[in-house]
């Protein structure tokens, strides 16, 4: 089997649909979401139609269950929050609901998903470096975790020590653990702006982390159009 899995949409209609061709192209037989499908830009309502109609396994990202709910915005920087409430105003009392319902946590077929970390999957830490990704391993039933939620693909493994760093495409060694950020579809932040997933090739046992070209321009275009802070817009050019 080989699985696309992508993470972090964010309403990124454009970048949503250049991963989509990919993953045609790549011959990928199924498809996997780590949430946060909405949030930052500006076609929410569409990339959640996209996903819904693929019926694929998918849990919940903070964006998903801040823009589904009326819940405080403390934790989220002016932007982001402005981003939040006015996809708030975008989304359907139904698409809310749906977005509710997603899990933290769920297991396919042989692997994990998850947005955040497995520690405290609701309480969306960010791993970015490996005494993070010790916290989450001991939650981690299965050799292959994948994670999504800081926009910056990097892949831990656990053996006797926990490494971790920077990765294209690695094969997965028995008695090992591995905990793999896929990246960004819609806003990557590791100043690379090309659209990043994984296809994860369980015949072969290997992750390969994939970036694709889409028109940044006319997702920048749209979020100025929505009246949407401009800094979301500058931000998709830089990978940042
Ligand atoms: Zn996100």
């Amino acid at each position: 089997m080989k699985f696309a899995i992508i993470a972090d949409i964010h309403g990124n209609l454009e970048a949503l649909e250049a991963v989509l061709e990919d993953i045609k192209i790549q011959k990928c037989t199924h498809l996997v979401c780590l949430g946060d499908i909405v949030g930052y830009n500006a076609n929410p309502r569409e990339c959640l139609e996209i996903i819904r109609k693929m019926n694929i396994p998918c849990v919940k990202g903070n964006h998903d269950e801040y823009c589904s709910t009326e819940s405080p915005l403390t934790d989220f920087n002016p932007y982001a929050a402005q981003a939040v409430t006015w996809t708030r105003k975008q989304l359907t009392e139904e698409e809310k609901k749906w977005l509710r319902e997603l899990k933290y946590v769920r297991m396919v077929k042989n692997f994990t998903i998850v947005h955040a970390t497995l520690d405290a999957p609701e309480r969306w830490g960010y791993v970015f470096d490996r005494l993070a990704a010790a916290a989450n391993f001991p939650y981690q039933n299965t050799a292959v975790c994948f994670f999504g939620h800081t926009h910056v693909p990097l892949a831990f493994v656990r053996d006797t020590v926990v490494r971790g760093g920077t990765y294209s495409k690695f094969k997965v060694e028995p008695g090992k653990k591995y905990f793999v950020n896929v990246g960004a579809v819609g806003q990557p932040r590791d100043n690379n702006p090309k659209a990043g997933y994984v296809i994860y090739d369980t015949v072969e046992g290997t992750i390969e982390l994939r970036r694709v070209e889409y028109d940044i321009a006319k997702a920048q275009r749209k979020i100025l159009e929505a009246g949407l802070p401009e800094r979301l817009a500058e931000r998709l050019a830089y990978g940042k």
